[in-house]
Formats: structure tokens, C-alpha cells, sequence
């Protein structure tokens, strides 16, 4: 077993990214879409015969067990070198809440199935009445012998089409005093009658959503993680780490290189008000990398990150929109174009880049309520 926190960053950060550069697929590189399982499913056996699936899991799960600095690099070159995601929930959502709050029987039998993507899972937590009110939420499980029995619905499903199953919250007990209590965390298995699938497309024609109903749909009490009641808490403990890799500053400036790639194919440079434009969201980009840089310190010197993190995700989503924005505008009436421009010697997706930007403000806690955040936590405004 390697200890790769025994490397040095360099040496793990040369190991990384030459495992990247020769072996992960061109035709993958920055896709612009959420693939299926199977358009990947060559790469993910590749990762998972490496034991790279996990990077974050102790090793007696079969993870990598980086550090903070060595999963920073980690991130860092997958985003470099444009690698995908893959169908992720299971390593960096379920995954870790079995291993903290599960039973030994639970780990021995979903962490193997996880990793070798068996199993593949959706995170059934929005429904049509709680999204950023998430405690709102009206789907419920009542138990019945051995088993759950689940009524309700869940929207805006990442990939719940190509999924096998989903961990869900649901309301255990509707007489509880405040609506956060009263939430129990629960595995599911789609593969049955009672849960039902549909997919919503997004502006871009992806069918990267669906909304998942649940008409007496069934699951064994032994997939309850945790206790009964108290998945609120739990489900709520898995910041973090994710509170500062999901404001990388990745986004933005991939989308800053094809805007240059663009402008520059396009002759737009020649146009001074272009340029003023483009000087302005460039230091945008920069101004956040060097935000970025202090808060990834932070978590390389082990230190607890603070509300304060929240200002990454506004900044770099903000500027990415901002970007795609000015690319269209650039683009004048070729920017309603689907699909690559040809542009000199590059082939820029103006509208493929706009339409993967607006939604980045609204996932992974709204930009409004990262901004609530701020304004309490950090600035201490009156609520
Ligand atoms: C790309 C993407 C993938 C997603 N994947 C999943 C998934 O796999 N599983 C899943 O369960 N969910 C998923 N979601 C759903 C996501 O978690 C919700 O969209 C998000 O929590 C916002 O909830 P909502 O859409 O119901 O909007 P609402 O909460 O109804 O908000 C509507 C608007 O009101 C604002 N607002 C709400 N409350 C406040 C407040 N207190 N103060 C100020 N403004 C406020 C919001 O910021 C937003 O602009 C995904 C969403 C997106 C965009």
C-alpha cells in the first residue's frame, strides 16, 4: 500500500498528472455534459484498478487517504486536465457518511459495491416544497415490519436515470417538535415498482435531471444509516472539505481560456472596449485564485475553515456567468450558434459554456444563501 502523503507535493503532483495525461481518454477531456455510467465505465475500471476511485477514504476502505494538501492536488490536476467527475455521489456522498456513521455490516456491504460502481447512487434530498428550506421536506417512510415504506417525491435528481440507487431523506416522525428533528437517512434500491423516474431536460437538451416519485416504495430498516430520526445532523456534517472545492477556481478559468482561444480566433482584441471587458474578468479570475490559495493554506495547515469560505463559491460562479456572458456578446449573432465555432484555428462552444454557468449560482447552497451566510456569520447583521 503507497502512503502518498509521504511524497513530496511535487513528486505526487508529477505521479498524478502523468497518470492523467496517458491514460485518461482524449474524447473525455472537458466534456461538456454529465455522461452515463457507461460512457465512462472504461475509465472507472482504469481508476478503480489503480485504487484512485477514492481519494479522500481511508485505506482499509480502499481509498487513497490523502491529506488535505494531496487531495488539493489531487482535484487540482483532474481539473487541469479536463477529467470527469465520473458518477461520483457514492465516492464523495454516501461513502462517507457510511463510514462515519455506519455499521461494520453496512460498510463491509456498500463501500466494495461503491468503489466498483455496482452500486451507482443519486442523492434524493430537494423535493417541489424544500430546496434551500431543505428541512421542509414532506416524503415519508413509515416503517412496516421490517421494512420502510416511502410515499413522496424528490426533484432535480442528478442522474437518477442511470442510477441503481438512491440515499434519500425522509420524514421518520411527523410529530416532531421542530421540522429539522424527525429526518431519517435512508438507502433505496430503484430497481423496484414503487419508485419511478422521469427525466427533465435542461436548457442545454441534456437529460441530466429527473424527478423521482415514490408510491410505497419499500427498503429494509437495516438501510436506515445512523439513528432513527437524526439524519438531519448527520446528513449536514458533510461539509467541509466540499465547502472549498466547490469554489476551485477551475470554472472560471477554463472558461476564461476559451474566451481568449475565442477572441483571439475571432480578431476581437482589435476592439478596445473588448479588451477593457476582458481585462476586467481576467482580474476577476486572478483575484479569486488568490483567494482560493489562502483558504486551500488553510486546509493544507489542518486548520477548520470559517464562514467567510462561502465568498469563494459567489466569486467564482459569478465571474464564470460574467465570462459565458461576454463570450456570447463576442460572439454577436453566431452566439445563438449550437455547438462549436470555428474560429482561426480553435472551436469554441459559446452556448455550451453559457448554459453550463447557470446553474452553478443555484447548487451546492444558492448563492443568496451563501450570501446569508456572510451577512450573519461573518458580518453579523441582523438576521
Ligand atoms: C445542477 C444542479 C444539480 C442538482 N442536483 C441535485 C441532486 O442530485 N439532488 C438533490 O437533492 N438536489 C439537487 N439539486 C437541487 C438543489 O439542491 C436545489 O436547486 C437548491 O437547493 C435550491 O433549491 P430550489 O431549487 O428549490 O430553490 P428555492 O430554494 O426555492 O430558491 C429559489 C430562489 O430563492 C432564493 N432563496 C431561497 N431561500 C432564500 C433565503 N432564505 N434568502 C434569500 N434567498 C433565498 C434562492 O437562492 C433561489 O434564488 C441540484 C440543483 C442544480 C442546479
Amino acid at each position: 500500500m503507497i502512503d502518498y502523503n509521504e511524497m513530496s507535493d511535487a513528486d505526487f503532483r508529477r505521479k498524478v498528472r502523468q497518470f492523467f495525461e496517458t491514460e485518461y481518454p482524449e474524447k473525455l477531456r472537458h466534456l461538456s455534459h454529465r455522461p452515463k455510467f457507461a460512457e465512462i465505465e472504461d475509465w472507472h475500471r482504469k481508476l478503480h484498478a489503480k485504487g484512485w476511485v477514492a481519494p479522500a477514504w481511508p485505506s482499509e476502505y480502499g481509498g487513497m487517504e490523502l491529506n488535505a494538501a494531496k487531495l488539493l492536488i489531487f482535484y487540482e490536476e483532474q481539473q487541469r486536465w479536463g477529467v470527469v467527475r465520473g458518477r461520483d455521489m457514492g465516492v464523495q456522498m454516501v461513502g462517507p457518511l457510511i463510514i462515519r456513521f455506519g455499521t461494520d455490516a453496512q460498510k463491509a456491504h456498500w463501500l466494495p459495491r461503491i468503489l466498483s460502481c455496482e452500486d451507482i447512487w443519486c442523492q434524493g434530498y430537494s423535493e417541489p416544497g424544500a430546496g434551500s428550506d431543505l428541512a421542509n421536506l414532506r416524503t415519508n417512510a413509515v416503517i412496516d415490519g421490517e421494512e420502510f415504506v416511502i410515499n413522496g417525491q424528490k426533484i432535480w435528481t442528478t442522474m437518477a436515470h442511470d442510477s441503481t440507487h438512491i440515499f434519500m431523506l425522509a420524514r421518520t416522525d411527523p410529530k416532531a417538535p421542530t421540522k429539522q428533528q424527525g429526518i431519517s437517512f435512508i438507502l433505496v434500491p430503484m430497481d423496484q415498482p414503487g419508485v419511478k423516474v422521469r427525466t427533465i431536460a435542461t436548457l442545454a437538451g441534456e437529460t441530466e435531471f429527473c424527478e423521482v416519485f415514490f408510491d410505497d416504495a419499500r427498503t429494509p430498516c437495516e438501510n436506515l444509516v445512523g439513528e432513527l430520526n437524526k439524519g438531519w445532523t448527520m446528513a449536514k456534517s458533510l461539509l467541509g472539505f466540499e465547502r472549498v472545492f466547490i469554489g476551485a477556481p477551475n470554472l472560471a478559468q477554463n472558461a476564461l481560456g476559451q474566451l481568449e482561444s475565442y477572441a483571439r480566433g475571432a480578431g476581437r482584441f482589435d476592439d478596445p472596449a473588448f479588451c477593457e471587458r476582458f481585462a476586467e474578468v481576467a482580474l476577476d479570475v486572478e483575484d479569486h485564485a488568490a483567494l482560493y490559495a489562502r483558504f486551500a493554506d488553510q486546509l493544507k495547515r489542518g486548520e477548520p475553515l470559517g464562514p467567510d469560505v462561502s465568498m469563494l463559491k459567489i466569486w467564482v460562479t459569478e465571474t464564470f456567468q460574467k465570462i459565458t456572458e461576454l463570450m456570447i456578446e463576442a460572439a454577436g449573432p453566431d452566439g445563438g450558434t449550437l455547438g462549436p465555432l470555428q474560429v482561426g484555428n480553435a472551436a469554441v462552444d459559446v452556448l455550451a459554456a453559457f448554459y453550463k454557468a447557470r446553474p452553478t449560482t443555484i447548487y451546492g447552497g444558492s448563492n443568496e444563501i451563501q450570501r446569508n451566510i456572510l451577512s450573519k456569520a461573518v458580518l453579523r447583521l441582523p438576521g
